[in-house]
């Protein structure tokens, strides 16, 4: 079975809380409902880009909420189902079993949930409210008229001697005339409890060792900005800690490599289940699996 030839951190997670997601999400790149918190935080990570490409002056808590309606048109056009974010009881074609969408039936499913503009309108003033509270949230953290970031929503990406091909993709990358260099992310989540840091800024460490493993020189410094509950959570990343990091996801890499030799991709129930959209094809939620594709036949075969 073929499987993904690069990891991200954000997969990582997924093959780490359930494989069947992993299957699912990254090797099978089955099509699921946009949950809202993602969809939010998309608009919120959009605008925020828009506002850095305004000139330094203009970078003010007053122009950032006019920026969310091009936002919303940007992340809209990217990807149309985002519609179904704001829309929570209209029908989306869940994948099951024995039926996942394709291209044709989620271009039908959007142009219905469409049809109803009044709700569509509501749901997306609803959703530009609650990002506009989170930009306000993003100016009690720092002032960008005195920012000039080098690089903004940056993919990277890098070999490690393991044959891994790491990717991310970067927020901000500061860089000061001495070269020092500072790794940005925004969160538009709460910040995590006390004791819960250093897997939050797992991330940032993933970050952190494609840019040393690119540029030869470690980031001085990494940095979440949580907009949800205002805070910052900076860490200076350190060889030794990077090394664990890189051992870490090639044992992940690892990990996924014999899962596809072996066809074994078990669902893991969590409490994270809810905000799964994979349930109607779950077999820890009363239903069965997708079926795996055969590589040579191109049959089905239920081995998940
Ligand atoms: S509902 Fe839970 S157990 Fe099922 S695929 Fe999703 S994360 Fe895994």
């Amino acid at each position: 079975m073929a499987v993904p030839a690069t990891l991200s951190i954000s997969r990582a997670r997924d093959f780490g809380q359930c494989r069947l997601l992993y299957r699912y999400r990254a090797v099978d790149r089955i099509p699921a409902r946009p949950g809202v918190e993602a969809v939010r935080g998309t608009v919120v990570h959009r605008a925020l880009d828009l506002l850095f490409e305004l000139p330094p002056a203009e970078r003010t808590g007053q122009a950032a909420p006019a920026l969310l309606d091009q936002a919303w048109a940007d992340v809209t056009a990217a990807d149309p189902t985002v519609v179904f974010a704001v829309l929570p009881t209209a029908d989306f074609p869940d994948a099951r079993a024995d039926a996942v969408p394709d291209a044709e039936q989620l271009t039908a499913a959007v142009a219905r949930a469409q049809a109803d503009v009044d709700a569509v309108r509501a749901g997306v003033d609803h959703l530009l409210a609650q990002a506009a509270a989170l930009l306000d949230s993003y100016f009690t953290l720092e002032d960008p008229t005195r920012l000039q970031p080098q690089r903004r929503e940056e993919s990277v990406s890098v070999t490690l001697d393991s044959g891994l091909v790491l990717r991310g993709q970067i927020d901000r990358i500061e860089v000061a005339a001495d070269g020092r260099t500072r790794v940005v992310d925004y969160k538009t989540g709460r910040p995590p409890g006390s004791g819960f840091e250093s897997t939050a800024l797992l991330q940032m460490h993933t970050y952190a060792l494609i840019l040393w493993r690119l540029s030869g020189r470690i980031p001085d410094l990494v940095r979440l900005l949580y907009l949800g509950d205002p805070m910052v959570l900076d860490d200076r990343p350190t060889a030794a800690r990077l090394a664990i990091v890189e051992q870490r996801l090639d044992s992940v890499w690892q990990a996924i490599r014999g899962a596809a030799e072996a066809g074994q991709w078990p669902a893991t129930r969590s409490r994270l289940c809810q905000w799964c959209a994979y349930r109607a094809a779950c077999p820890e939620w009363g239903a069965p699996a997708i079926p795996l594709v055969d590589p040579v036949t191109g049959t089905g075969e239920l081995l998940g």
